[in-house]
């Protein structure tokens, strides 16, 4: 007998716990799931402390701490322009994870559609499956001859559209395929929501992690469209401490109603005195995010130059800190296979992208693989060492 509800039964182990549990067995570099192997800044750590020693200990305002909300704001108009007020825009949640997961229970009806493009970061179709919606997806395509980056047909995203279409998430920077959404692209998007009366979701948690000519807009900036965008981000990404779990949305307080209202009974306040660390780091000078988008542009660089190296054929990324690899030279069954293989046998965990497919679309992934860099250049060194034995490895398969 299972205990499980209807809502949570069909969900398996996320790809990420599968892939690292993996990694620690076979003590394997892991290249899988996307976290540092660095701390963030030393005095946004020393932040942290103080709060905690200063008696930053109890419940957070539940919206999120006033400084932090201040910071938010300060923030989006340093980089975007974006007027953001922190009193009615802002909530503060446990990790971008808890503000999409919000904003869909927020949005979203029993049988209202959300398109998301696949691949999709796996939390948002589970989000909307828990919330009874139904997730129409939009196939984004791997460059070609004609497209120099991942693409999507503009007659394949208007068909997705209809009366019950509620929602369109756009992830900018994407996550897994590093593309950054360009100002046509979001524009077409927009047009079709302003058409559909369609809201946006728009996942920027790579904002700072963008590798020149390519430019991060925030969605909410482009005309139009502040009256029906979310945006979500979050410290993990930006500050590199995945492990604080501090994200945010930010609407016009119509959309940003729809977070609050969830997140008060979802978390209620995110960890206080993380907040009050989050904050400072939010004030950084540009200096720090300028460098931190050079030291994972090396990154990147290297990534490439170890997998091109071992056979594999990746697709340099304009953002994010993931890179898709063609593994087709070596004709494995399909990409868990080769991922596992990857893993077990060479040492190097990556993750098997078809867990970011709906069911009918899970084959486009076969032949790839998720490579993250935001890892030292020690680890990158030693993954590129151990990946150069895959073509004598698979040969004796
Ligand atoms: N969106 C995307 C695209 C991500 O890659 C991640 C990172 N796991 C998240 C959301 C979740 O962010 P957080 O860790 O802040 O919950
Ligand atoms: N965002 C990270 C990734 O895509 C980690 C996600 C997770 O562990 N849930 O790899």
């Amino acid at each position: 007998m299972s205990w499980l509800s209807r809502r949570v039964a069909g969900f398996p182990t996320t790809v990420f716990s599968e892939f690292s549990a993996l990694a620690t067995r076979h003590k394997a570099v892991n290249l899988g799931q996307g976290f540092p192997d660095f701390d963030g800044p030393d005095e946004i750590k020393e932040a942290a402390c103080r709060a905690i020693r200063g008696g930053v200990n109890q419940y957070a305002v539940g919206a999120g701490a006033q400084a932090l909300r201040g910071a938010i704001a300060q923030h989006a108009r340093r980089f975007y322009g974006q007027e953001v007020d922190p009193d009615t825009m802002v909530t503060v949640t446990s990790g971008a994870t808890e503000a999409l997961f919000d904003a869909v229970m927020g949005l979203v009806d029993p049988g209202d559609e959300v398109i998301v493009f696949e691949p999709f970061y796996d939390s948002y179709v589970a989000s909307i499956e828990m919330a009874g919606g139904v997730a129409r997806f939009v196939l984004l395509r791997p460059p070609d001859a004609t497209h120099r980056a991942w693409w999507f047909d503009a007659a394949e995203l208007e068909a997705a559209f209809g009366a019950k279409t509620k929602l369109v998430v756009v992830n900018t920077p994407h996550n897994p395929t590093g593309k950054v959404y360009t100002r046509g692209e979001l524009e077409l998007i927009g047009r079709l929501c302003e058409r559909h009366g369609t809201a946006v979701l728009a996942d920027e948690v790579y904002e700072h992690i963008v590798f020149s000519p390519a430019r991060h807009l925030r969605v909410a900036t482009l005309p139009g469209m502040a009256e029906r965008t979310l945006t979500v981000s979050s410290a993990g990404k930006s500050f590199s401490f995945t492990g604080w779990k501090i994200g945010w949305a930010i609407g016009l307080p119509a959309l940003r109603q729809a977070v609050q209202q969830a997140h008060q009974f979802v978390t209620f306040a995110s960890a206080a005195p993380l907040q009050a660390a989050v904050s400072e780091a939010l004030a950084l000078p540009d200096a720090y995010f300028t460098k931190l988008s050079a030291s994972y542009r090396a990154k990147r660089d290297r990534l490439v130059a170890a997998l091109s190296a071992a056979g594999l054929t990746p697709m340099a990324p304009e953002g994010s800190y993931f890179v898709m690899a063609d593994t087709s030279r070596y004709a494995f069954e399909d990409d868990f296979a080769c991922c596992r293989f990857l893993t077990r046998e060479a040492g190097v965990a990556a993750i098997p992208p078809s867990a970011f497919y709906g069911e009918a679309h899970r084959r486009e992934a076969r032949h790839l693989a998720r490579f993250a860099f935001c890892k030292t250049d020690a680890l990158l060194d030693e993954a590129a060492t151990r990946l150069a034995r895959l073509p004598e490895l698979a040969s004796r398969r």
